[in-house]
């Protein structure tokens, strides 16, 4: 059995290597930070579904230079984060 390579991304937040699926992928859509949806294009920034990764992001200015553009957090994104976390706690 060869064990496949999962894709790994960094976490924009705490910088942190995890696999692709473990992370909250956020996408740049008219330049605010959202969820990125399934079929979402172009550059994207991952966080882990962490509100404490979330904040240094957002403290940090990461999003910005994960899009190297001027970045607004939009509303939707906490959840975005927050919910993730519920979901793996259950
Ligand atoms: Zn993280």
């Amino acid at each position: 059995m060869t064990p496949v390579a999962a894709p790994e991304r960094t976490c924009v937040g705490c910088r942190r290597k995890r696999a692709q699926a473990e992370l909250v992928r956020f996408t740049l859509e008219a330049g605010r930070v959202v969820p990125a949806g399934a079929g979402a294009r172009g550059r994207s920034a991952y966080v882990c579904p962490a509100v404490e990764c979330l904040e240094t992001a957002e403290k940090k200015r990461a999003f910005g230079r994960a899009f190297r553009a001027p970045v607004t957090i939009d509303p939707t994104v906490r959840p975005a984060v927050t919910r993730r976390t519920s979901d793996e706690r259950r």
